[in-house]
């Protein structure tokens, strides 16, 4: 990746880890606890769905590092307004982008300005930062009744 563009990407990264976008609770929504041992990084995902199961507001409450904040952040721009099938797509577009190399031009169209956050690939440690908000977010479209930890996942 080009410098100037590298540097762009940590400036939203970082704009995004210190004024996270949609931080605040949601009265009637469904919510799910998410928690990322080995960083520490703790958050609350609210997602309120409509009638026809898009996805009408989401929102967060917690504290972690600038990864796991940015990226929770950047997430609730990206999926607000999207069908949860197609949120559950990105989902998995995402961790695929943080995971695999392969990443196909289909996943690249559907995560847009997500794929800012693909050089914490390099970070092994980080991923888990990354997809933290992502995993909580898919607990919730699959009703969990448990809190989320990345400690058994990728
Ligand atoms: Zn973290």
């Amino acid at each position: 990746m080009n410098p100037e563009l590298l540097s762009l990407y940590q400036e939203v990264i970082i704009d995004h880890g210190k004024n996270p976008r949609n931080l605040r609770s949601i009265d009637n929504a469904k919510s799910l606890e998410g928690f990322n041992p080995l960083c520490g990084d703790r958050l609350k995902l609210y997602v309120k769905v409509d009638e026809n199961n898009v996805i009408e507001d989401v929102a967060f409450t917690g504290s972690g590092c600038a990864i796991s904040m940015a990226s929770a952040s950047l997430m609730s721009e990206h999926i607000k307004g999207k069908h949860t099938n197609e949120a559950e797509k990105i989902f998995h577009a995402f961790h695929h982008l943080l995971t695999q190399d392969d990443v196909n031009d289909i996943e690249h169209d559907c995560l847009g300005k997500l794929q800012i956050l693909s050089g914490v690939k390099a970070f092994p440690m980080r991923v888990k930062c990354a997809t933290l908000a992502w995993h909580t977010l898919d607990g919730i479209l699959h009703d969990s009744q448990d809190a989320i930890t990345t400690e058994d996942e990728a």
